[in-house]
């Protein structure tokens, strides 16, 4: 039923700070409602109530946006606008979201439940200067010359160019953070943007639009369509007028996302998807230090990332001295219950409702199985959807918890919107949550084992200060990135993307400048005509 909604909604934060988010689909730098009046209802996680209603695309907005960002394209962007430019207009970008950090940090707790502090502290400073990096790159893209001929009559040269119009398809863990990384390479290489943020979390990005107007980039270039994944996400992903799909979320999802663009056009895919990712503590490790690592790698976010470090292994030698760290970390963790907003609170709520209980469906199922509860293990019993940071102990190969997944992934998908793709979805499931589950090992090749048993291979961490362990378990590991001594810390310079389930593809550093453009060989020939 289509809504008549307010063009902007004014938003209060706990500290009393008002801000004003357009609502609107973000077509030719303007807010526009959807064309059949659809929108998405926007949930504050803490206080379980409405915090915005905004525009929603449908397919007949899709085409619009696909429309203005192909002619943007043509006429003012890709060869139309000096790479040097490209850069200047970036940087200015960069340089108002640095101006309006705050309200964004804020912006991002409200409609996400996450830490106002981090968001203020991560979230925002690696965001801005992601959008620099690229900046920096815009007039850094360039081929090569091939020599083919001694005489030098004859030779090959290399253009980089553009793929074209892009649909970037972000999730809701972390809003700017995710749209900086996709946008800054791909406006950078010269492409233009359709960016597709999450049902559960489109305010941030509506916000951020604003800014790509301030700042001047013609209009058409950057495009933002919020919409229900199924309507406006797959709309873009089969979209014949797209050139490219950039993807970050679900691995069930990026296999749609694959398969559409197959069905389609063959448009160009990348995809950053799910993990289960390996932390690992060797009995040489310095084991306080290493416990803080594990707590920031699984409880950051709530467990709301890609590569939480949620399977966690410690050598049997030291599990019992390792644990005693680690529930000391983990009481250290505050959550922030009830006020994301308050100064220290590192957490806050899931997302969703539906996050939540699938939290405590995977829990519930953990503790059926003979898994011991360490720490937490409970939703929070006040108001919004929060998860005690939990560690599940005593598991054991042979107690196959990823047996238990299997069983508690047909339960939710049962329940709950996947049960169309039910088959398709025995590929192990990410809990996203604040749950570790701890295993013992005790020799390295049985943890490496361990580690890389599973379809996914996004991340792994490992502790010890032996440095021929370190060259050996870092090579060892099957995974994009491996933390050593450390985890979850990622540079705008260094590349990131999943081996196997994980992903196609590599965001971040120069990579990711290879995923928004293609090679042209161009062939000379000098001779007159002379040679063959
Ligand atoms: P989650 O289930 O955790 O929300 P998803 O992978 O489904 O994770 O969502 C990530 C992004 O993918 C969101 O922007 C969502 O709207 C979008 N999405 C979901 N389903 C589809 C789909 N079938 N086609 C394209 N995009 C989709």
């Amino acid at each position: 039923m289509a809504k008549q909604i307010p063009a902007v909604v004014n938003l209060a934060f706990p500290n009393g700070r008002k801000l004003d988010v357009p609502t609107g689909l973000f077509i030719d730098n303007k807010f526009v409602p959807s064309v059949e009046g659809a929108t998405i209802d926007s949930i504050n996680p803490v206080t379980e109530e409405l915090l915005a209603t905004v525009s929603s695309a449908t397919e007949q907005d899709i085409d619009i946006a696909v429309a203005s960002s192909r002619n943007a394209f043509k006429t003012v962007w890709g060869r139309n606008f000096p790479p040097v430019q490209r850069g200047k207009l970036l940087n200015r970008l960069a340089d108002l979201l640095e101006r309006d950090a705050e309200a964004f940090a804020g912006l991002e707790a409200l409609d996400n439940g996450k830490s106002a502090q981090v968001a203020r502290e991560v979230d925002l400073p690696d965001s801005i200067a992601c959008i620099r990096y690229y900046a920096g790159w815009a007039d850094k893209i360039f081929g090569q010359t091939i020599e083919v001929d001694d005489k030098g009559l004859k030779s090959a040269s290399t253009r980089v160019e553009p793929f074209g119009v892009c649909a970037q398809i972000i999730p809701w863990n972390y809003n700017i953070m995710m749209l900086a990384w996709k946008i800054g390479p791909a406006l950078a290489a010269g492409c233009t943007v359709i960016l597709k943020p999450s049902e559960l979390t489109p305010l941030p990005a509506l916000k951020f639009s604003e800014l790509v107007a301030e700042a001047g980039f013609p209009p058409g270039v950057f495009n933002c369509v919020p919409s229900y994944g199924p309507i406006g996400g797959a709309a873009l992903a089969s979209h014949l007028n797209v050139d490219k799909v950039a993807f970050t979320g679900s691995t069930l999802t990026g296999r749609k996302i694959m398969q559409a663009a197959a069905l389609s056009n063959l448009k160009k895919v990348t995809l950053e998807l799910g993990g289960k990712s390996p932390h690992i503590i060797f009995e040489s490790a310095n084991l306080k230090d290493a416990a803080t690592h594990v707590t920031g790698g699984i409880f950051l976010n709530q467990g709301q990332d890609c590569s939480a470090g949620s399977r966690l292994y410690v050598q049997a030698s030291v599990y019992d001295a390792f644990l005693k760290e680690l529930k000391a970390s983990a009481e250290e963790w505050t959550a922030g219950y009830g006020d994301n907003f308050k100064e220290g609170a590192l957490g806050g709520p899931l997302v969703s409702k539906a996050q939540r209980d699938k939290v405590v469906n995977y829990v519930e199922g953990a503790k059926e199985a003979g898994a011991s509860i360490l720490y937490g293990g409970t939703k929070w019993e006040g108001k919004g959807w929060y998860y005690l940071p939990t560690i599940i102990g005593d598991v054991t190969p042979d107690m196959k918890v990823v047996k238990e997944e299997v069983r508690l992934i047909i339960i939710l998908f049962i329940h709950h919107r996947y049960s169309d793709d039910l088959r398709s979805s025995f590929v192990g499931v990410k809990i996203f949550g604040p749950v570790l589950v701890v295993s013992k090992f005790n020799t390295e090749e049985e943890v490496i084992e361990l580690a890389n048993n599973t379809t996914y291979g996004l991340g792994a961490g490992f502790h010890s200060s032996d440095a021929n362990q370190c060259q050996r378990v870092q090579a060892s590991l099957e995974a994009g990135t491996v933390w050593v001594n450390q985890y979850g810390l990622l540079y705008n310079q260094s590349p990131f993307g999943g081996y196997k389930q994980s992903g196609i593809g590599r965001e971040l550093g120069s990579y990711a400048i290879d995923n928004y453009t293609q090679i042209k060989t161009v062939l000379w020939d000098y001779s007159g005509g002379s040679s063959q």
